[in-house]
């Protein structure tokens, strides 16, 4: 559940509407295998389907990264932008 509200609000930053839905399949959870009862999040308007099922990849695919800006800063984790200067992580 807290990963579908994490995903909608990280869509809702974005502009794309959705909203959490499982309520419904809770009351039958024991008639579906698990995967089928887990929190779904959907898209209020379709035509933003395919750019959600994009941001939603990058969220599970977040690389970790640990690099050090020309600055000096070490940064961590998916960012590929320091924070300290925001100069773009080197490639
Ligand atoms: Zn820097």
């Amino acid at each position: 559940m807290a990963i579908a509200n994490l995903w909608a609000e990280a869509l809702g930053n974005l502009g794309i509407a959705t909203s959490v839905q499982r309520q419904f399949l809770s009351g039958i959870a024991g008639e579906l295998p698990p995967d089928q009862c887990l929190p779904e999040v959907w898209v209020t308007h379709p035509e933003q389907q395919e750019q959600a099922r994009e941001v939603l990849y990058h969220l599970q695919h977040v690389p970790q990264r640990r690099w050090t800006c020309g600055c000096g800063e070490l940064v961590e984790g998916g960012f590929e932008q320091c924070w300290s200067c925001l100069a773009p992580m080197p490639v």
